[in-house]
């Protein structure tokens, strides 16, 4: 059985646990994170083996000051002070050259270091504690991403250490990846810190088209988000509610995930995602782990805004297998 403490019974202990090469899974304002010392190899390979996770998908290294950079990264372009000035710390991981302290285990073997500063205060607090940690999401390979302790647990008791409890994830997708070792800094995952706000800022940025057909970023050709049950998209609000009722009379028992603005469809069974983007960002992953349990067949509804509700889309078109209705 894993232990789950709050942070004021568990920083000090899960600080210890990852200086003694062990795994603690902590909070952070977009997901929860599985962390391990970033410089100890045994202690990362354990990340691997408790996820299922391949190994050439790489992890993000946490930090919790800008000074621990230099010794992660090599040759920091001006443009990361820039971004970090405005959005670290956030959510958002910028992809620099790694350093040679950091095991080649973390990066999955390549040349290049995804770093993140957490806005999350626990989780600062956790690397300030013991060191640098390497993270990926606290969840099973290719499941959904967890947004509370108890998605992590469902997942990976057994497996790790300590589950630091710090509620609900307020930003609740991944964080925006940024290349900025090619020529033009390039959104790998869209997130949060949106492609518009990066554009703005630098100027320049590329996105890969649809990032979730291309596999740039290593782990991006991975099937990530997907819920336990078929999850399609519809395009409106009318197709989705003409699959629900199209499933019901073939015998399934489907879930509706839509956006809380539509009055006329009760009597279905209905998961409320709110009524901004960032309602939209912070509930997708607790609505599809809700709905996978209790349905076989979920049926949601496409967002068509930009920023935020671009980079949600991101992740359901991943869950849904690209399926649309
Ligand atoms: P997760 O935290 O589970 O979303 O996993 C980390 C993700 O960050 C990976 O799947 C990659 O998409 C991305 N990432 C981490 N390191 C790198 C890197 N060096 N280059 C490109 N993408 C990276
Ligand atoms: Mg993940």
């Amino acid at each position: 059985m894993t232990k789950i403490l709050n942070a004021h019974n568990g920083l000090k202990q899960g600080a210890e646990i990852i200086k003694n090469g062990g795994l603690v899974v902590f909070p952070t304002e977009t997901v929860y994170g599985l962390g391990a010392d970033a410089f100890n190899e045994e202690a990362v390979k354990k990340i691997f083996k408790a996820k299922g996770r391949p190994q050439d998908n790489p992890l993000i290294v946490h930090i919790s000051s800008l000074e621990q950079v230099k010794d992660i990264a090599r040759e920091v372009p001006s443009a990361f002070y820039k971004v970090a000035e405005k959005y670290m710390p956030g959510p958002i991981s910028i992809i620099l050259k790694k350093s040679d302290n950091i095991p080649m285990t973390v990066t999955a073997g390549g040349d290049t270091v995804a770093v993140r500063m957490p806005q999350n205060q626990i989780a600062r607090d956790l690397i300030s504690l013991s060191s640098p940690l390497a993270a990926p999401s606290a969840n099973k390979s290719k499941h959904v991403s967890p947004t509370t302790a108890q998605h992590v647990y469902d997942d990976l008791n057994g497996e790790v250490d300590l589950i630091i409890d710090g509620g609900s994830c307020a930003v609740g997708i991944e964080s925006t990846v940024l290349d900025l070792t090619t020529d033009t800094p390039t959104v790998l995952r869209p997130g949060a810190v949106t492609v518009e706000m990066l554009g703005e800022l630098l100027g320049e940025v590329a996105m890969n088209g649809k990032a979730i057909k291309i596999a740039k970023s290593p782990g991006m050709k991975y099937t990530h988000y997907a819920p336990k049950v078929p999850t399609v998209v519809a395009t409106t609000i009318e197709h989705a509610v003409a699959e629900y009722d199209k499933t019901i009379s073939e015998g399934g028992n489907p879930v509706l995930v839509y956006r809380g603005i539509y009055e006329s469809i009760d009597g279905r069974n209905l998961i409320d995602l709110g009524v901004t983007a960032e309602d939209y960002a912070r509930n997708v992953y607790s609505a599809l782990r809700e709905a996978e349990i209790n349905f076989d067949q979920i049926i949601i509804e496409e967002l068509h805004g930009g920023g935020i509700e671009y980079s949600v889309m991101n992740r359901v078109y991943k869950s849904a297998g690209e399926k649309t209705v």
